[in-house]
């Protein structure tokens, strides 16, 4: 049986005396959770044949004996008297007592982790329920923390390395891009490829990296030919028959022992593991073997068993002659028992438990020998810097207290958004297939349609789409796609290529594709904390003394509110305020900042602004949150006449018509890494900013726009490469989004308080951008774009007054005035309820869950009134919070309906906005004000604000918000 609960006591470990000698043992006591019991059979039997072989029995003195597989745990103490934490307390807890190798899991378990024991014993003894470990058992700390596996592989060789990886991320260096290379040479040669035509492919695919690197494309096709000879060898050896199944690059995730990862290859269920380094050893390294035994053990609870596997060393075939001593052998094999597996078990709790308070640790060093290891300088550098005690010792000072403590304070905010990221794995297999299509996260139900093995050897899998289902997943995503069992069956990463009613995605293996779900990316998270690592360690003192607040901006005229003034020529006309924003970039010495409200021509002035700057000769860097944004910009600084700039981005993420600039990451090394470098324009989202290629490059500017929706390690990814600053934003809309639960900032509404009425909830690190932060500590370093073109002065009223202190004004005369006359439409056909530009109309509707069903039909109503008046149907867009009453929505209208986050940065000539809610205010859009921002500015002729007045009335923003609308 297995038990699974949160811990509510640790015990000591302590040596008894059993009569089969002195054992040691330890107790925890666990709240079982939800179905904290159950009865082996389940999905986490881990199928081994000889469960419940334990010996269960009186001894010759009436006692309860619990002797496992070897006989060694017994409920009697040393003096014969029964262990009473082994007894069910009564109090809804238990005791679990931890025998031998598992007494080891109280040195890492604190109270309020969470705990599973598969295979424990249970037993009887004077009417008590007992329970322990037994010669089957396994105990998992947290087992909702995925551990990837190379993470374990890491810990075994220095738990401090496990620390360094994560912090520092890989930077570009050439034994990574040729390990990459040769894995793909061998996942091809397992497709049966052709060598030559491998290689040369991958190698030419590497080209940027390459470059960037300063290597040459044929010595690199050499050395990955002489590494690919130990691959052939081994394939050609006859150690292969034709019967050996093989599959390469294979995904597992394991929800019982919190595992996840990619394993190279199997062959016949046997995990491979290719590594490009030299092993003249007989044996595989130890780590290589428990990278591999953690891949069997995740094999077997799928029902796999494997007991041998085979590491091969790539490089033994690509020796020096002087080198060429020892077992010279590439393929080195392995057999894989259960004292490895329960080792992978315990390493990998030592992780999860270090990760549980999400604070910063130090790793430690264990018997790690640094003078071998390729970590010493980083290990150096960070020990020093954060003042660690370490055995490598320390380089650097110590970064001041502050500073310190900022690290801290957004490591745990990182942290905790990781564990959300994990939260959403676990959804993979605590949710059903139906609550996840329910919750967007998948397609299922899919009508296989066909597989084709494409020229390159991988797959392109088809599928129809049975109904009009909708999900998170875009064409371009990663996703999984499987035989519709994600964990347990058949799952493959892959990328969708097509998502209409036909469903196309490539993979390099084929399933039958019946269902395609998102697969949570830790990708964003580790990019933060990277950012994070480089601005604080390794950051420029003089920036770090702006943005710690040590010192104010500055500007090369002196004063920045000035700017624009002046014999100079404007570099806007007709806007003082886009020409002053223009003037602050060009001046700024540490940073400027651009507060840019709706419809105030952000993008026109960004486009100003990195012409000045390349005008000057400046290297610029322009980067944004989404690839939307980025594309935008980069349209208007085209349109400009700036036509020398480079889109790093892939082929799915770049909008089609900027795909001519996009960088091909192909071809010859020297060519693809001068491409790069010299562009005097490299335009790139955030995220890829945070990538090895891009942190290779120095800017003299990085610009970025939707600045505010950023968190602050999530701009540092950009800043930070280069020597200045620009940050475009409106902290009054939509802040960057956090996933970790609980930490939401209440809402910054104007007062200040919560938009519930409740108090605000405690701020998270994250949800603050880094332009907001700015804007408060330095205003004087910021410019606001005060003139709208978008809104006629009836709707932009309550915004302005609301969020921009009524500075915001329309740029001219027609903007103001503008009606849905102007289009054509005949007002006068318009109900009497629709008449003024701003309406709202209250359909006596009754929330239900997340619809409002009489809403919905109100809305739909207005719509087609608009549409029916003579407005277009394309000029018409719904808001409403939640996804569930977009879909009532849209059962009912052909108009774009969408949340409000998925409306921000567009707009629509008439907006009709559904509340939903008729009792507490509460769902998505009422969590934050800004909310409401965002979606009354989208509307640039007519507003109707459909709700329940009442519900509404309840709150002295929304009242205000009545008043205004109902004038
Ligand atoms: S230098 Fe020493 S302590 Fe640091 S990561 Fe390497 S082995 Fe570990």
């Amino acid at each position: 049986m297995k038990l699974r609960g949160r811990i509510v006591d640790v015990g000591d470990e302590r040596e008894v005396e059993t009569k089969y000698g002195s054992r040691s043992l330890a107790e925890v006591t666990v709240r079982p959770e939800g179905d904290g019991w159950v009865p082996d059979g389940g999905q986490t039997d881990s199928g081994d044949a000889d469960h419940g072989r334990a010996a269960r029995g009186e001894d010759g003195d009436g006692q309860t004996t619990l002797g496992d597989a070897d006989g060694e745990t017994s409920l009697s103490d040393a003096d014969g008297e029964t262990t009473p934490a082994e007894r069910d307390t009564g109090d809804g807890t238990v005791r679990l007592t931890l025998w031998g190798k598992w007494t080891h899991t109280v040195e890492h378990a604190e109270v309020g982790m969470e705990l599973l024991a598969i295979d424990v014993e249970e037993s009887e003894y004077r009417g008590e329920t007992t329970y322990a470990t037994g010669g089957d058992s396994r105990v998992v700390l947290e087992p909702g923390f995925l551990v990837d596996v190379t993470d374990i592989r890491s810990w075994v060789q220095c738990p401090r390395m496990y620390y360094l990886n994560k912090l520092s991320g890989i930077p570009l260096n050439y034994p990574v891009v040729k390990g990459t290379i040769v894995h793909e040479v061998f996942g091809d040669l397992l497709r049966d490829r052709d060598l030559e035509d491998s290689i040369d492919e991958r190698v030419r695919e590497a080209g940027l990296e390459l470059g960037l690197l300063g290597r040459d494309a044929d010595e690199v096709r050499d050395e990955v030919r002489r590494n690919a000879a130990a691959i052939e060898g081994w394939l050609q050896q006859g150690t292969l028959t034709e019967e050996d199944a093989w599959r390469s690059e294979y995904t597992l995730i394991s929800p019982t022992f919190g595992i996840k990862g990619r394993a190279d290859a199997l062959r016949r269920g046997m995990p491979v593991e290719l590594k490009t380094g030299k092993n003249t050893n007989r044996e595989p390294r130890f780590q290589d073997k428990i990278q591999a035994a953690a891949y069997a053990l995740v094999l077997a609870e799928r029902g796999v068993p494997a007991d041998t596997g085979t590491l091969l060393y790539t490089k033994n075939t690509a020796l020096e002659r002087h080198e060429e001593s020892g077992d010279l052998s590439p393929a080195k094999e392995f057999s894989i028992g259960d004292g490895l597996l329960d080792f992978v078990v315990r390493t990998r709790n030592e992780i999860a438990a270090m990760e549980f308070d999400v604070s910063v640790p130090t790793g430690y060093e264990a018997d790690a020998r640094c003078e071998y290891c390729f970590e010493q300088d980083t290990c150096m550098v960070v020990s020093g810097r954060l003042d660690q005690e370490s055995k490598a010792g320390q380089i650097g000072e110590a970064v001041p207290e502050d500073e310190l403590e900022y690290f801290e304070r957004f490591y745990r905010a990182i942290e905790a958004e990781r564990r959300a990221v994990h939260a959403e794995y676990r959804k993979l297999w605590e949710q059903s297939a139906e609550e996840r299509a329910e919750d967007d996260r998948a397609l299922i139900g899919l009508e296989p349609a066909g597989n084709e093995e494409l020229d390159d050897g991988r797959w392109e899998m088809r599928a129809r789409k049975s109904d009009d289902a909708v999900s998170k997943l875009r064409e371009g995503d990663v996703a999984l796609a499987s035989d519709g069992d994600p964990v347990d069956g058949h799952a493959e990463l892959c990328r969708i290529r097509e998502l209409g009613e036909a469903v196309v995605v490539t993979a390099d293996e084929p399933v039958s594709l019946r269902r395609l779900d998102v697969y949570p990316s830790e990708i964003g998270v580790d990019r933060m904390l990277t950012a994070l690592h480089d601005f604080v360690l390794k950051g420029d003192p003089d920036r770090k003394d702006v943005l710690f607040g040590r010192r104010e901006p500055e500007f090369a005229d002196g004063d920045a509110s000035e700017g624009g003034e002046g014999d100079r020529e404007p570099y806007v006309d007709n806007n003082a305020a886009q020409d002053r924003a223009v003037q602050m970039a060009v001046d700024a010495e540490d940073f400027a900042l651009v507060h840019g409200p709706p419809g105030t021509g952000k993008t026109y002035t960004i486009a100003q602004i990195v012409a000045a700057l390349v005008d000057r000769g400046q290297r610029v860097l322009l980067s944004a949150f989404t690839n939307r944004a980025v594309d935008n910009a980069l349209e208007a600084i085209r349109e400009r006449g700036i036509d020398d700039v480079v889109r790093v981005g892939t082929e799915n993420g770049v909008r089609e018509d900027m795909l001519d600039v996009r960088l091909e990451r192909g071809g010859d090394p020297n060519e693809r890494a001068a491409a790069l470098r010299d562009a005097p324009v490299v335009a790139a989202t955030t995220s890829t900013c945070g990538s090895r290629v891009m942190r290779e490059n120095a800017f003299d500017v990085a610009l970025v726009d939707e600045a505010s929706q950023l968190t602050e390690p999530g701009t540092l990814a950009a800043v930070e490469l280069a020597d200045r600053f620009v940050l475009v934003g409106d902290h009054e809309q939509l802040p960057p989004v956090v996933q970790a639960s609980g930490t939401q900032r209440g809402a910054a509404s104007p007062n200040g308080s919560s938009a519930s009425g409740e108090e605000p909830r405690p701020a998270n690190d994250l949800q603050t951008s880094l332009f907001e932060r700015l804007i408060e500590t330095y205003p004087d370093a910021s410019v606001l774009l005060d003139r709208q073109y978008r809104m006629s002065q009836r709707i932009q009223a309550f915004s302005s007054r609301e969020f921009y202190d009524g500075a915001l004004r329309p740029a001219n005369g027609a903007v103001a005035a503008q009606r849905l006359s102007d289009l054509g439409v005949d007002e006068g056909a318009l109900p009497p309820a629709l008449g003024d530009p701003v309406a709202f109309v209250d359909p006596d509707g009754e929330r239900v869950g997340n619809t409002n069903p009489t809403e919905a039909d109100r809305v739909a109503e207005i719509v087609d009134a608009y549409v029916a008046a003579g407005v277009d149907p394309d000029d018409v867009g719904v808001i409403a919070p939640f996804r569930a009453q977009v879909a009532e929505i849209g059962r009912r209208t052909d108009v774009t309906v969408d949340t409000v986050d998925r409306f921000q940065g567009s707009a629509k000539e008439v907006i009709v906005v559904s509340f939903v809610a008729t009792d507490a205010l509460d769902g998505p859009i009422f969590e934050d004000y800004r909310r409401i921002n965002v979606a009354l500015t989208r509307a640039k002729k007519a507003l109707a604000l459909v709700g329940d007045a009442e519900a509404l009335s309840t709150e002295p923003f929304y009242e205000r918000l009545l008043d205004w609308a109902r004038r």
